[in-house]
C-alpha cells in the first residue's frame, strides 16, 4: 500500500555524477527544483561547470576501451544486476518520480518497472548484435559484416519520463558497448540519477556513464562539438530536436531523435465504443497528457460520434485530479508552469475559432499547475491546437463520414510518430497499416511502447528508433571485413 503523502517523502540530495564519483554542488551555480504539486522547491541541482563536462567526456572515452572490450554477456549481468536493483527500489523511486514531476505513483511505478525490463532486455539483446557472412566472389573469399560499438554517446532526455527515456538511452548505449554522457531533465533530476545510482550499486565501471545537468543548449552546444563523442540520442521537441541535428552535423555524428508527436485515432462506425473509450481514456490523461504519443486528434464516424462522445466525457469528468501520491486520485498537475501556459493559449485559441468545450478547460485547483481534463468538439484546421502539440490533458473530437477521410485528416500534419485506430473489420485494418503516416499505428490497442519494439517517429517527429534490434543497432557501427 502506498499510502505517504508528499510531506513524508524525502526528495534526495542532487549530485553530478562524474567518472564513477558523485559530485556535489560547492561552488556550481545552483537551480532550484519545484514541486508541481505546491510550487514550492524541494530540491537544489548543481550545473556542471566547463571543466565538469569535459571531465565526463574524458572520463567516457577513458572507459570506452575496456567497456566495449568486455563480452556481452559480463555487460549484461551488470546491466541486469541494475534492473534488479531498480525494481528493490521502485515504490521509493517512483515517488521522487511524483514529488518532482507529478503524475501518480501507480503511473510512476510502473514507469519505474517497465524501465527495469528494459534494462533486462537490453542485457539480454546484448549478446544478439550478430553480424553476417556474406558469399565471397571467389572460393577463398570471406566477407564478413560486424557491429561494432560508435563510441561516447551523449544523450539529452526531457521532463516528462524521468526513468523510461534516460533507461532506453542509458541501456542501449551500455549494452551495445558504447560509454554515455547523459543530461537528464533539469525539472526532474533525482529519478533519472537513481538510475544511475542502480548502475553505480551493480558494478559499472568507472566512466561508462556520466550523469549531468545545466542549461540545456549550453551543455549540448558543448557536447555535440566535442571530437570525442560520436552520436548524440534525443528526446524533446521537434523544435529543438532540429537544432541538435544541425550542431551535429557538422562533424555528422550519429543521431537517434525523438521527438513531438500529435496522434491521431480513428474510431470506425463497427468499433467497440465501450473498449474504445476506456482504453483512449486512460490512455489521453495518463501523465495529465503530457506523453509524446498521447491521443490526441479524434476522428469518430458520424455513426457512433454522438455515442462515443457522451460515454467519452461522461468518464472524463469522473476523473479526480489532486496529489500523485494520493491513491484516489487518477491525473497530478502539470510538470511547470509553461504546460498550464500553453493549455490557457491553445484552448482561448481554440475556441476563438469555433470550438466548444465538452468539459474542463480551465484550470485546476491551486496551488499546483494542474489543468481540468478537458475535451473540446468541432475544432477546425485553423485552430493552433490542430497544429501544435498541445502536450495536456486535452483531447480534440471530430466528426468523419469515412474511414478515407479520416486517414487524410490523420496524415495532414508534419509529425509521424503514434496513431491510432479502432475497428473490428480487417480490410480497413489493411487499408489503415497501410495509409497511415506514422512510426507507430495501435489498432484495438495502445500498448505499442515495449522494450523488445522498436519506438520511434517518421516525418517530423523523429529519426531512428529506440528499443527492438533498431534501438541496440543504434548505437552500432556496421563494419565490412573482406578476406581473401
Ligand atoms: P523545450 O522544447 O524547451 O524542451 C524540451 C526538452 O528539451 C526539455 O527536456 C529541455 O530540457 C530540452 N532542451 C531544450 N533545449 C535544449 C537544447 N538546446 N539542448 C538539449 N536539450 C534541450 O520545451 P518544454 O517546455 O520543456 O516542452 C515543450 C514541448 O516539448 C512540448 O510541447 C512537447 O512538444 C515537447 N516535448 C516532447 C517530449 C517527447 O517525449 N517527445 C518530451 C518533452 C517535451
Amino acid at each position: 500500500m502506498l499510502k505517504k503523502t508528499s510531506t513524508e517523502l524525502q526528495y534526495p540530495v542532487l549530485q553530478l555524477y562524474i567518472n564513477g564519483e558523485w559530485v556535489g554542488a560547492q561552488a556550481r551555480k545552483i537551480e532550484p527544483v519545484i514541486s508541481p504539486l505546491t510550487e514550492e522547491k524541494i530540491g537544489d541541482l548543481p550545473h556542471a561547470t566547463q571543466a565538469d563536462l569535459e571531465a565526463a567526456v574524458v572520463s567516457a572515452r577513458a572507459a570506452f576501451q575496456s567497456w566495449s572490450d568486455m563480452s556481452a554477456l559480463e555487460r549484461g549481468a551488470i546491466l541486469r544486476r541494475a534492473a534488479d536493483l531498480i525494481r528493490e527500489r521502485a515504490d521509493t523511486i517512483a515517488g521522487i518520480m511524483t514529488l518532482e514531476q507529478g503524475k501518480t505513483r501507480k503511473e510512476a511505478r510502473m514507469e519505474v518497472l517497465a524501465s527495469a525490463e528494459t534494462f533486462d532486455w537490453y542485457a539480454e539483446e546484448g549478446r544478439r548484435t550478430y553480424g553476417r557472412v556474406v558469399p565471397g566472389r571467389t572460393p577463398q573469399q570471406r566477407i564478413t559484416v560486424m557491429h561494432q560499438p560508435v563510441g561516447v554517446c551523449v544523450a539529452f532526455t526531457p521532463w516528462n519520463f524521468p526513468s523510461i527515456t534516460p533507461a532506453r538511452k542509458m541501456a542501449g548505449a551500455l549494452a551495445a558497448g558504447c560509454t554515455l554522457v547523459i543530461k537528464l531533465a533539469e525539472e526532474t533530476p533525482a529519478t533519472g540519477l537513481e538510475l544511475v545510482r542502480a548502475l553505480h550499486d551493480a558494478g559499472l565501471p568507472p566512466g561508462a556513464i556520466n550523469a549531468v545537468f545545466g542549461v540545456p543548449a549550453e551543455v549540448s552546444s558543448y557536447l555535440l562539438s566535442h571530437q570525442d563523442v560520436a552520436k548524440f540520442s534525443f528526446t524533446g521537441s521537434t523544435v529543438v530536436g532540429k537544432l541538435l541535428a544541425q550542431q551535429a552535423a557538422k562533424d555528422l555524428k550519429r543521431a537517434t531523435m525523438e521527438l513531438g508527436g500529435h496522434a491521431p485515432v480513428i474510431v470506425c462506425e463497427d468499433a467497440d465504443i465501450d473498449q474504445a473509450v476506456a482504453m483512449l481514456v486512460a490512455g489521453k490523461f495518463r501523465n495529465a497528457g503530457q506523453v509524446c504519443i498521447a491521443p490526441t486528434r479524434f476522428y469518430i464516424h458520424r455513426d457512433v460520434y454522438d455515442e462515443f462522445t457522451e460515454k467519452f466525457v461522461q468518464r472524463v469528468q469522473a476523473l479526480r485530479l489532486g496529489d500523485g501520491l494520493d491513491e484516489q486520485v487518477d491525473v497530478g498537475p502539470l510538470a511547470n508552469p509553461r504546460r498550464v501556459k500553453a493549455m490557457e493559449e491553445l484552448i482561448q485559441d481554440a475556441v476563438e475559432h469555433g470550438a466548444t468545450i465538452a468539459c474542463g478547460g480551465k484550470r485546476g485547483q491551486t496551488p499546483g499547475f494542474f489543468w481540468q481534463p478537458t475535451v473540446l468538439e468541432n475544432v477546425p484546421d485553423s485552430a493552433r491546437i490542430m497544429n501544435e502539440e498541445p502536450f495536456g490533458p486535452v483531447a480534440l473530437l471530430r466528426k468523419v463520414d469515412s474511414v478515407d477521410e479520416a486517414i487524410e485528416h490523420a496524415n495532414r500534419l508534419p509529425y509521424g510518430l503514434a496513431s491510432y485506430a479502432f475497428t473490428r473489420d480487417s480490410l480497413t485494418r489493411s487499408k489503415l497499416s497501410r495509409g497511415i503516416q506514422a512510426g507507430m499505428l495501435g489498432i484495438n490497442s495502445l500498448h505499442i511502447s515495449m522494450p523488445e519494439a522498436p519506438f520511434g517517429g517518421i516525418k517530423e517527429s523523429g529519426l531512428g528508433s529506440e528499443c527492438g534490434i533498431e534501438g541496440l543497432l543504434a548505437y552500432c557501427n556496421v563494419k565490412l571485413v573482406s578476406e581473401d
